[in-house]
């Protein structure tokens, strides 16, 4: 009997050109055909994942999805999850509370128009968020979120209306029924491999990212029973040559260890959510909910 120990959500922010326009501001065709590629690799990956049998989550900009239809209809068609992933791959914080709200809403029209599907994942562009961001998912239907790092490899319950300041304690706000799936940088390929002047020194080697990435995932599979691991992926950057035959090294990886199930991010959610209703969890987590913090 298989019994079911460690999810693996294989994750991938299929940003296209929206990052290069939106995060990083770019005029340059040079730097924005970058994203280009990552309609030349998504086949290449969905072939990967299919020949492996494993469904996988997809964050999709609406700015992505309307310039790649055809590649959007391959995901869904493929089994796998499309979380939202904003307009065009802007920061939340950088906008006010109307602008924010449109461009959730720019986004869902997108993935509806696109894909026909309302997307209960969101995933922030570059995990930015806005205070008023997690308010706005739960007002607009969303079930969980997948840009906080407050856990390693499992999830929890988001809060709303925390507040900080150089000269008070931290106030935790209420926890509220929105769950978080974290991430981490350390299990994302980006900032290791893309080269961006400035920014990202990127280019290791693969060896180093295996490396990397058996150990989190060793530690998860003895010491996080019943947890996910998350890996955050980019077609534009894993599916390039050495780093493509890395993740085929990976995915057999994990697949060699009994008990590991792939599965999208909004399937471990929602087992997860029913085992760990929000009035359990907050009654188990006293520290992370802020019971005993001091306001002095
Ligand atoms: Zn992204």
């Amino acid at each position: 009997m298989n019994e079911r120990r460690l999810s693996c959500c294989i994750t991938f922010d299929f940003d296209a050109m929206s990052s290069w326009i939106g995060s990083l501001k770019s005029h340059n065709p040079s730097m924005i055909s970058r994203g280009q590629f990552g309609a030349v690799a998504l086949p290449r990956l969905l072939r990967l994942l299919d020949e492996r049998g494993i469904r996988a989550s997809f964050a999709v900009p609406g700015h992505t999805a309307y310039a790649y239809p055809r590649l959007i209809d391959q995901i869904v068609d493929g089994g796998h999850e499309i979380c939202h992933h904003g307009w065009v791959h802007e920061n939340p914080a950088s906008f006010d509370e109307a602008g924010e709200r449109r461009v959730l809403e720019r986004g869902l029209e997108a993935l509806e128009r696109v894909a026909g599907v309302r997307p209960l994942g969101y995933r922030s562009p570059a995990w930015d968020l806005s205070p008023r961001t997690v308010d706005l998912l739960i007002e607009y239907g969303f079930q969980y979120d997948s840009s906080c790092m407050g856990h390693d490899f499992f999830p929890y319950y988001l809060r709303s209306g925390d507040r900080w300041s150089l000269d008070g304690p931290y106030h935790f706000g209420t926890t509220v029924d929105l769950v978080e799936l974290p991430v981490t940088w350390l299990l994302d390929d980006f900032p290791p491999t893309e080269f961006v002047l400035g920014m990202n020194t990127g280019l290791q080697a693969p060896s180093t990212l295996e490396e990397n990435w058996r150990a989190d995932f060793d530690f998860a599979y003895r010491d996080c029973r019943g947890g996910a691991f998350v890996l955050t992926l980019h077609p534009q950057t894993i599916g390039r040559g050495r780093y493509f035959l890395l993740l085929e090294r990976l995915l057999d990886y994990y697949a060699d260890h009994a008990g590991v199930v792939f599965e999208p991010m909004g399937d471990y959610v929602a087992r997860w959510s029913a085992a760990n209703p929000l009035e359990d969890w907050v009654a188990a987590n006293p520290d992370l909910t802020g019971k005993h913090a001091i306001e002095p």
